[in-house]
């Protein structure tokens, strides 16, 4: 598929790794002008590394996308550096995998701040670009985003919101011809789900056994959910909005 993103610019949360990162990757080879974005400076070095950094179209701007300060400055300082913004790729989010019983308030804070308050403030502040772009947002649920998984309580209960949050915010925007819509990918090969089968007691076993549940046999890449999402945000997806578009395999298919 030829998609075509010069003259957009394209911001992506959680920029600097794993699905945000791939995506990073498929704007920038669709010509588009892309910030990326993460708490870690040298993860968003790195990340410019990876990505050819240098370019003029390309940028990694540091902030924490749970303190609605650094979402507004965030936004500002990427309309400041290229004038607009027409994609919003909220991608920055957490794992946990723990029983309700063992879940503490912190971690129960933590989870709900970065995947659902990150991408409702960060969505908040680039509203009025987005609006005048007649731009679009992508979120990064999860396939645990529409079903439940077991051990899986608040990273269940945050992404569920923002599934959510994506199909009521459609109907808000689509009156401003700004579409919403997201990606419910399954089990994905990134640093999060490194660090994941890191923590089993036999990573190998773990990983033959989440390969099996899966229709297609297998997990996915960080580049088959980004083919994705760059496909929602462009034109080809022009009466898309409140969809939760699975990229898992079939997981959820039954
Ligand atoms: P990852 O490789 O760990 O990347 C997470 C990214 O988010 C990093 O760039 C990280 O950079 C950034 N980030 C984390 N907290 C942040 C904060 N408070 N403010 C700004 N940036 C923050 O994870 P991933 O696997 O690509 O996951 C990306 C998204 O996909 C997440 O929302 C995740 O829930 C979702 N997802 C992943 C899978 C999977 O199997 N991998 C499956 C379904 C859904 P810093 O740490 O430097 O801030």
């Amino acid at each position: 598929m030829q998609l075509d993103f010069s003259a957009k610019v394209v911001l992506i949360s959680g920029g600097t790794s794993g699905i945000g990162l791939a995506t990073a990757k498929k704007f920038l080879a669709a010509s588009a002008t892309v910030v990326i974005n993460g708490r870690d400076m040298r993860r968003g070095e790195l990340a410019l590394q990876e990505l050819a950094g240098g370019s003029d179209h390309l940028a990694f701007i540091a902030g924490d996308v749970t303190r609605t300060d650094d979402c507004r400055a965030l936004v500002e300082r990427t309309c400041q550096q290229f004038g607009r913004i027409d994609v919003l790729v909220n991608s920055a989010g957490e794992y946990l995998e723990k029983s309700l019983a063992d879940t503490t308030e912190a971690e129960y804070d933590r989870i709900m701040s970065v995947n659902m308050k990150g991408a409702f403030f960060l969505t908040q502040a680039a509203l009025s670009e987005l609006k005048q772009t007649c731009g679009n947002i992508v979120n990064v649920s999860s396939d645990a985003g529409l079903n439940g998984n077991v051990l899986c309580t608040a990273y269940c209960a945050s992404k569920g919101a923002l599934t959510l949050f994506t199909k009521a915010l459609s109907l808000e925007l689509a009156p401003h011809g700004v579409r919403v819509n997201c990606v419910c990918p399954g089990d994905i090969e990134t640093p999060m789900l490194a660090r994941q089968v890191a923590e089993t007691s036999d990573p190998e076993m773990f990983r033959r056994q989440m390969s099996g549940i899966y229709p297609l046999g297998r997990i996915g890449t960080a580049e088959e959910v980004a083919s994705v999402i760059r496909f929602l945000a462009s034109d080809s997806a022009a009466f898309v909005t409140g969809a939760a578009w699975s990229v898992d395999g079939g997981l959820t298919a039954g």
